[in-house]
């Protein structure tokens, strides 16, 4: 049994799909006016790892995620860069897919963007305002919010706390517009000429923010999906509004499980804007040669807690993460000298070690758990491949149970010499074929200068291995 956190009701429940075998999920995405942030990077690995390990559990997953193309976000840029909204949208829509697919997150099974259903928008609000859920004001159009039952649920906050959010987000030209401060746009009316807009029965104009994730997973996936998943701070008003409109329109309850993971704090900071402490993804990835460190350290804490990023714990994450790729090695390196059959306690432990990784992944996703039930394999591996004779099964098996595990997390590709240099890789297969050659001066100049691009070799009855110094 799979236990998922709630935020509905804040507990951890057992995970009951719709329809056996499959899930619905919907994970919001980002605006599209900058690079994203570390903050959305956590999001997107949090949600792939959830995806990765419901299909290691055999499951098929739908997974449906927008880009919000139109807001004011990018329309500031757009006229501040003399550019059009859709040029804007282009180029950072491009930026995600570039900075993702090093992190090895899966492409959504459909990614939408928010330009791309804008009939779906207006029949949606149609229906509200057929319904009486929303009345037009002035060319916007604005849900009641009290007039549904139940609105701020999953705030969990009262009426009164949420007027008094309401006031502090107010703007005074859309106050007057509207019947209650709580009541939210679900289409903006946009008089101003050369800014995008779309034609509506309420004049020119576009849709708020909220409603494309109502119209993308009512439309991509069901009136009532599994999960539905974003970052914490999503849960109101952006989620609360979603539950208002779907619910609003079908009737049916919208979304199963509410998932929403942690922030992330740049040393032990809120980051923003303001403090100088805001990191992009293309900035770190710029920085740092392996993308994998970024993936692994983001995936070490649990999801729904606070993620604290500062230089020393992504080395830390860069050494844990060498451990596991120097484990996985030796174990290749000694496939060749094993004999065959099995050793048996071997066996064992990846057994027990398999369950206790599936036991802390069932738990709302335990991530540093499930990693410390790897950790136990790689020091399985560790003692047994320095042992005089080692057994081919028990090799295999391990290396195929710690690439499994560790593929849940997105980290694939544990004996790839991806992590190495052009250069490190050439030195060492020219040091291989001097030995062959038997040109031992040639081997132990090479040896000299592996040491000095940071990596040590060690030469044993069964050939060359190697370190990262
Ligand atoms: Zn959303």
């Amino acid at each position: 049994m799979i236990y998922v956190y709630n935020t509905l009701s804040l507990k951890k429940e057992v995970f009951k799909p719709i329809t056996t075998g499959k899930i619905n999920m919907y994970v919001c995405g980002p605006t599209v006016y900058n690079y994203i942030h570390i903050g959305n990077a956590r999001s997107a690995i949090a949600f792939d790892t959830v995806r990765r390990y419901f299909e290691y559990r055999g499951y098929e997953v739908n997974y449906v995620s927008n880009f919000t193309d139109v807001d004011d976000k990018i329309i500031n840029r757009a006229q501040k860069e003399g550019i059009s909204e859709l040029a804007v949208a282009n180029k950072y829509a491009e930026a995600f897919h570039e900075d993702t697919l090093p992190l090895n997150i899966k492409p959504a099974t459909i990614r939408s963007r928010a330009t791309e259903v804008i009939p779906d928008i207006i029949d949606f609000v149609k229906d509200l305002i057929g319904k009486g859920y929303a009345y037009e004001s002035e060319g916007d159009v604005y849900f009641r919010a009290k007039k549904f039952k139940g609105y701020g649920i999953l705030a969990h906050q009262d009426l009164a706390e949420m007027e008094a959010n309401a006031a502090g987000r107010l703007n005074d030209d859309e106050t007057v517009r509207k019947e209650d401060p709580v009541d939210f746009a679900v289409w903006k009316n946009e008089p101003r000429e050369g800014v995008i807009s779309w034609e509506s029965p309420w004049g020119k104009g576009r849709p708020g923010w909220h409603i494309e994730c109502s119209v993308m997973a009512q439309k991509y996936l069901s009136n009532t999906i599994d999960i539905h998943g974003g970052g914490i701070d999503l849960a109101f008003p952006h989620h609360t509004n979603e539950i208002a409109q779907s619910e609003a329109r079908t009737g049916q309850k919208f979304v199963n499980y509410w998932m929403h993971n942690g922030f992330v704090n740049v040393n032990n900071e809120k980051m923003s804007k303001s403090l100088g402490n805001f990191t992009t993804l293309h900035d770190l990835l710029s920085t740092y040669d392996d993308p994998m460190v970024i993936r692994y350290l983001l995936s070490t804490t649990q999801y729904r807690r606070p993620i604290n990023y500062e230089n020393n714990t992504v080395e830390q994450a860069r050494l844990e993460l060498e451990r596991i790729r120097t484990a996985y090695r030796n174990l290749l390196f000694r496939l060749d000298s094993s004999e065959l059959g099995s050793d048996g306690k071997v066996e064992v432990i990846i057994e027990e070690q398999t369950k206790a990784f599936e036991q802390a992944m069932n738990d709302d996703f335990n991530t540093p758990n499930a990693l410390a039930a790897i950790f136990e394999l790689v020091s399985l591996a560790n003692t047994y491949t320095k042992s005089n004779v080692v057994k081919r099964n028990s090799i295999q098996e391990l290396l195929e149970t710690i690439s499994k595990l560790m593929s849940v997390f997105g980290i694939d590709g544990l004996d790839s010499h991806a992590d190495l240099t052009t250069e490190q890789r050439e030195l060492l297969d020219m040091r291989v074929k001097a030995r062959q050659s038997h040109d031992f001066t040639k081997s132990d100049l090479l040896r000299n200068r592996l040491k000095e691009v940071g990596i040590l070799v060690e030469d044993t009855p069964q050939g060359q291995r190697w370190y990262k110094a």
